[in-house]
């Protein structure tokens, strides 16, 4: 197993669906600010715009949920993990119910237990890692046997503050968060050939 890992936990939009978020496009929209993440921007507003926020917010999540893809390779990883006897799970700064929902889309819904599923409504959302803590507490699993795979900074800095490894899957090859991860990847492909290089050196 990679590092060691016993414990997997990824991101869901972007990292195990086609990238499609248009998040800057999202906040130009709503006249949020461009420097801080959707829902921190919400906070800088007056209490009184928020709840409408949030609403617009939700709507724009699931509309996405409809054109969602699985990434390549991603449901042949899982796979691979679950017959390793690895836990996997989802930790998302979208809500639970979307997240369920999308997984049944793109047709890895059963990778999961639902309850291995967590969105911004059960724990701090990422960057905290309390998302993290939560899953490996269920798991008993130690943090140094987990890995965070995410493709943007706030998974990998999640994954650190736990004290998992991170791995970064980089879209566009920028490498710009590349110093948040222990491993930086182009494609889920790419963990799949390293399992199958480890096992086969077993
Ligand atoms: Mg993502």
């Amino acid at each position: 197993m990679y590092l060691g890992c016993h414990a997997w936990i990824f991101d869901l939009d972007g990292t195990l669906t086609v990238p499609m978020h248009d998040f800057a496009g999202l906040k130009a929209q709503l006249g949020l600010p461009l420097d801080r993440d959707v829902l921190a921007g919400i906070e800088t507003r007056p209490e009184a715009e928020r709840d409408g926020l949030r609403v617009a917010v939700r709507a724009w999540e699931v509309e996405h949920v409809e054109n969602a893809r699985p990434a390549p390779h991603a449901g042949s990883l899982l796979g691979w993990l679950r017959g390793a006897g690895c836990e996997v799970g989802i930790l998302t700064r979208n809500t639970r119910a979307t997240a369920l929902e999308t997984l049944e889309r793109i047709g890895l819904r059963q990778a999961f237990a639902a309850d291995d599923v967590l969105g911004r409504e059960c724990a701090s959302p990422k960057p905290s890692p309390a998302g993290v803590l939560a899953l490996l507490g269920r798991w008993g699993t130690p943090p140094e046997r987990a890995v965070v795979v995410g493709d943007y900074v706030h998974d990998l800095e999640a994954g650190r503050a736990a004290g998992a490894r991170t791995i970064w899957l980089d879209h566009d090859g920028s490498g710009r968060f590349a110093g948040h991860a222990d491993r930086v990847i182009r494609g889920l492909g790419e963990l799949l050939d390293h399992q199958a290089n480890a096992s086969s050196q077993v």
